[in-house]
């Protein structure tokens, strides 16, 4: 299976089609998305409304659970939580019970997909400790699960386990070696924070063994746009364009 892997779409139309179409001439077998859907930018009901149409299997991230009611964004920062609550304003009650339904964790064969961290959705994999820690979780797991992949960050990142200790790994092209764990994030569609403002996503090619991650330029000044035009804070349309 070749599995085309996204996250943080973050209610980015522009951004989620232009990855949509990249991965259209990768040739995936399947889609896998790692939650955030919604929140930040202004077109949430249209990128549930892809989602949904392309079947892509989907987790709940932080901002689906606070933006379909399930939870109220307390622990959210004042930027995060004006936009999650404008999205739950906007978006169909239909789409609200999709994203309320909408599993955390995915086990799939040999590997696992999580938003946050490994049993919870709302922390970060930021430093080795907490990389090391959901490592620990990862071994725990039944079955032989030797890969997560999560997003949350919006960060672009490859790690491994090897011997008890946590390496960086490359992120670009990754070889699977059988006796290493792996933590790797996708980056985010919709809203990267790793200085590239282009949108990220990677392709995990099963039988050949291999993680390649790619960019796709979109229209970012549209989104910017739609965002000022919402209503919407003047500062998620600006950190689009410098992606942080
Ligand atoms: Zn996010």
């Amino acid at each position: 299976m070749r599995y085309a892997i996204i996250s943080d779409i973050h209610s980015n139309l522009e951004a989620l089609n232009a990855v949509l179409s990249r991965i259209s001439e990768l040739n995936a077998d399947e889609i896998l998305c790692l939650g955030d859907i919604v929140g930040y930018n202004a077109n949430p009901n249209e990128c549930i409304d892809i989602v949904r149409r392309a079947g892509i299997r989907c987790i709940m991230g932080n901002h689906d659970s606070r933006a379909s009611g399930l939870e109220e964004p307390d622990n959210f920062t004042p930027l995060a939580k004006e936009a999650v609550l404008w999205t739950r304003d906007r978006l169909t009650e239909d789409n609200k019970g999709f994203l309320r339904g909408l599993p955390r964790e995915l086990a799939i064969e040999g590997f696992i997909v999580f938003h946050g961290s490994i049993r919870d959705t709302d922390r970060y994999i930021i430093d080795e400790r907490n990389a090391s820690d959901n490592f620990q979780l990862l071994e725990n797991l039944d079955g032989d699960v030797r890969l997560g992949f999560y997003g949350h960050t919006h960060v672009r990142v490859a790690m491994s386990l090897q011997r008890g200790k946590v390496f960086l790994e490359p992120d670009e092209e990754l070889k699977i070696a059988p006796w290493k764990r792996y933590l790797i994030n996708p980056g985010s569609v919709g809203q990267p924070r790793d200085m590239d403002p282009s949108a990220s996503f990677l392709i995990y090619d099963e039988f050949n063994e291999k993680v390649n991650f790619y960019r796709a330029d979109y229209d970012i000044a549209a989104t910017q746009e739609k965002i000022m035009e919402a209503g919407l804070p003047s500062e998620l349309a600006q950190r689009l364009a410098v992606g942080r």
